[in-house]
């Protein structure tokens, strides 16, 4: 990415195509890491950051797990993927992660790359809630991942649609099966379910 400091992204002098994964991660899957490597390699990323949200606007009010467990699940499912790494500009920005506020400040200092902005259809369905949707699709191409059960909304037919298998996959069965000391064996990186494991992050 161009970039005006070198924080937290590579600089270079050409245009790249960057993918940005938001999302609450809690914890992450294989289902985010498949989606990122089908955007990654059917739109020819230079590389996908995953954000995670400090207070998702969406899940305002329910529990979620401190953000240090998120970015140490996200930092260990990534790990050993040189195109995968994470941007922490909601954590440092605090409250309510609005994806309007952060594609302003990546535009802002990473101004002259193409932004891909990656999400499942189920959040795109509920994308005219989010704040500003006007003009985040001005600052980024919207791409989406078709969940089960969930067409991906006419309306934005002009997404790009990424082409893989439906993956019935979620953070929120993930958290349930462990808190019914469930296996969650493979629905994560190992690395991941030994995090969860050690900290007892889902237990009762
Ligand atoms: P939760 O069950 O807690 O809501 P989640 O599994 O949806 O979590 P998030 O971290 O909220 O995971 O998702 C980040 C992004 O990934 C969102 O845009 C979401 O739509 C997308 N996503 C997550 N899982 C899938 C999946 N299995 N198929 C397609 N998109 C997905």
């Amino acid at each position: 990415m161009r970039t005006r400091n070198k924080e937290n992204l590579q600089s270079n002098t050409s245009v790249k195509r960057i993918g940005l994964f938001g999302g609450t991660f809690d914890p992450p899957h294989i289902g985010h890491l498949i989606i990122a490597e089908t955007a990654w390699e059917q739109l020819g990323l230079e590389k996908i950051y995953f954000v995670p949200a400090y207070i998702p606007p969406h899940k305002r009010g329910k529990k979620c797990t401190p953000v240090s467990h998120r970015l140490a699940m996200i930092q260990l499912a990534l790990k050993g993927n040189r195109h995968f790494d994470k941007l922490d500009c909601e954590i440092k920005r605090r409250g309510v992660s609005y994806t309007i506020d952060t594609l302003r400040d990546i535009k802002e200092q990473y101004c002259d790359d193409d932004l891909f902005f990656i999400l499942g259809s189920d959040n795109l369905q509920q994308f005219n809630t989010w704040k500003k949707p006007d003009e985040i699709v001005k600052l980024a191409h919207l791409v989406v991942y078709e969940r089960p059960n969930i067409p991906i909304p006419r309306k934005y037919s002009s997404a790009i649609r990424l082409n893989g298998p439906l993956l019935d996959i979620s953070s929120t069965d993930i958290r349930a099966k462990a808190m019914e000391q469930r296996s969650i064996r493979y629905l994560v990186p190992k690395a991941v379910e030994q995090y969860i494991l050690k900290h007892r992050l889902y237990g009762k």
